[in-house]
């Protein structure tokens, strides 16, 4: 049969798919109104929904693809170079487990590296910067919540070339480290590992080593490919050598950018400042940018009016693998949204148009999406709505923190429902939104006024505030595993069979028998079963061995027991009595 391809850019409607599937409109409808989805014909189907429609459709060769609008920020992002590309500084990501030193590093380098005087100015968080090593340039990315992997896998694969992945010495590999493995493996970009604390007493270079390569990663050393350098990075011990490490790993890569095209890249940070506007951090990857051009970034546009490098001073151009400051953008664009030049300001416009237009199309008109779709068809009844309100100090961690929240894996029985987002300190209206509805605010290097923890503690109003994203992923996917249904989970413990009833109540029982296998305890519940017919459930209240009560009868023993009943059971001699423990197990996402 033949192959047939479905481009979605974002959502289809129900005309529109059908004329794709070559059905027709009402089969389609049907199929909808079978799952529980009352459609009509514009009705915008999200590209889950639709491939689940056609895998019940039984539809075999017919292939769903994603189409990438104008704004998507990976697709075709690294073009082919031409033969006049010059080569370019290394853009290096930071990554590693929670405390293994990743700001350390990303500090003591600013500071030893860029010259006196001039750090010492850097009072702001810079989301990038650019070290001199040996008269060559390094750009290290210091995103806003770097931790969150998910949001830098989405946004910024494309922009690194190396990932130096932290591992403390004294702590060996842990779950963000091997997220950080995988990243830089599916982001296609090199790995150097900095073994760090060596400085430490528990540290164990040969056992962290040991365990990488347990993980995959075979140190040089050992005869494998990936280089390994101990390090302390409190102290600096050995960062010429890892900087070393990463300029030889960036020649063997040969980075080269074209520098005589339209200037582009991605947006790596904005928020607004008072008397400023916009204030956007930019990472050029091709073009040089200049001050005067007009710049599209998903639907925002301007021109830029300023440009700054990390440490505040002016730049007139930025080339390749530079991290600039702009400001000039009529509104905010997102974090991770691709940057480009413009020829003129009415170019700029209608790109922005169009790129919102396309936005659009991708996520707000699917009006019905996969979740719901899941909840209509059977899980329906067990989803419970986890309600948040995201606040961060700048909109890239605010977008940091949705996209990583959007990741947990909560087993299709919770959804996750944003009610709002924001830049800035919680204030009076977060609280007013989150009272009476179960929502948890979170804010993210923001405060909370003391006013507003009043008003919040009043209306009974939950407010968590961090510094670290992970902590943040953390207590939410635990929030969350509070609202999922307890696991009961029912072990069996041993049998006996009745030899004789000598008193029958309405709620208890006493009798005797034989304990076939396992063992007979107080508080154990227990199955009635007469040939092999349930009759009911009831409970061990005390066992006696000879007239005298004891902790146990087991297998082999014989005696009595005393049994609480929900109501009354006319126990016979033959019936079998199967003990059981039941437990009530938290459930974990
Ligand atoms: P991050 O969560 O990965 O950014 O970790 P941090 O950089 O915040 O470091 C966590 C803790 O480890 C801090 O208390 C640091 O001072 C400490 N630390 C980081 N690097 C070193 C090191 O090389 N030696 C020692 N002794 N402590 C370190």
């Amino acid at each position: 049969m033949e192959e047939k391809t479905i481009q979605i850019a974002g959502s289809i409607t129900v005309d529109e798919l059908s004329k794709a599937l070559g059905l027709s409109v009402t089969e389609l409808i049907g199929t909808l109104f079978k799952n529980g989805i009352v459609a009509t014909i514009n009705q915008r189907l999200d590209f889950e929904t639709a491939s689940i429609i056609i895998d019940e459709l039984g539809i075999k060769n017919v292939k769903l693809e994603r189409k990438n609008t104008a704004t998507k920020t990976s697709e075709g992002f690294r073009h082919e170079l031409s033969e006049k590309a010059v080569s370019r500084p290394p853009v290096v990501a930071v990554m590693g487990h929670v405390d293994h030193g990743k700001t350390t590093l990303l500090d003591t380098l600013l500071h030893k590296k860029t010259v006196e005087g001039e750090a010492g100015g850097i009072t702001q968080h810079i989301s990038a910067y650019q070290l001199e090593h040996n008269d060559r340039k390094i750009t290290f990315l210091d995103t806003p919540g770097h931790e969150a992997f998910a949001a830098i896998r989405q946004h910024g694969a494309m922009l690194t070339d190396i990932v130096v992945i932290v591992v403390a010495a004294d702590d060996g590999v842990k779950p963000q480290t091997v997220e950080a493995i995988k990243f830089a493996q599916s982001a296609n970009a090199k790995i150097i590992v900095a073994i760090n604390k060596i400085d430490r007493e528990g540290a164990d270079i040969p056992r962290t080593m040991a365990d990488l390569a347990q993980h995959g990663l075979q140190p040089e050393e050992w005869g494998g490919d990936i280089v390994m350098v101990p390090i302390s990075a409190k102290r600096g011990d050995n960062l010429e050598k890892l900087l070393d490490m990463i300029l030889l790993t960036a020649d063997i890569e040969e980075l080269k950018a074209d520098v005589d095209i339209p200037a582009e890249g991605l947006v790596i940070e904005s928020h607004m400042e008072v008397g400023k506007g916009s204030v956007v951090n930019l990472l050029v990857t091709g073009g040089e940018l200049k001050t005067g051009e007009f710049i599209v970034a998903g639907s925002a546009y301007g021109k830029v009016r300023t440009m700054v490098d990390f440490k505040g001073k002016p730049k007139g151009k930025a080339t390749p693998s530079t991290p600039v400051t702009v400001t000039g953008f009529k509104e905010l664009p997102n974090f991770g949204d691709r940057f480009m030049e413009a020829s003129d300001e009415k170019t700029a416009r209608k790109m922005a148009l169009f790129n919102a237009q396309s936005q659009a199309d991708e996520t707000a008109s699917a009006n019905v999406t996969s979740g719901d779709l899941l909840r209509m068809m059977n899980v329906a009844d067990n989803t419970k709505t986890f309600n948040v309100i995201i606040k961060g100090d700048v909109l890239g961690s605010v977008t940091s923190v949705v996209d990583s929240l959007k990741l947990i894996d909560t087993k299709g029985e919770i959804t996750l429902n944003i009610v709002s987002t924001g830049v800035g300190d919680i204030n009076e209206n977060d609280v007013y939104m989150a009272a009476g509805d179960n929502t948890v605010i979170y804010g993210f290097n923001v405060s909370v006024p003391i006013n507003i923890s009043k008003m919040a503690a009043r209306d009974g109003v939950t407010i968590r505030t961090y510094r670290v994203i992970y902590e943040l992923l953390d207590d939410a996917k635990h929030e969350m595993e509070d609202l999922l249904d307890a696991e009961i989970i029912e072990e069996d413990k041993g049998e006996l069979k009745v030899l004789g009833v000598f008193r029958t109540e309405k709620t208890s029982i006493i009798a005797g028998g034989e304990v076939l296998k396992g063992d007979v305890k107080p508080e154990y519940l227990i199955r009635v079963v007469r040939d092999k017919k349930f009759l009911g459930e009831a409970k061990v209240t005390s066992v006696q061995k000879e007239k005298i009560d004891v902790k146990e009868l087991v297998a082999g023993e014989t005696g009595g027991l005393a049994i609480a009943t929900k109501s009354r059971i006319d126990l016979q001699i033959g019936d079998r009595l199967n003990f059981f423990v039941r437990e009530a197990k938290k459930r974990t996402l």
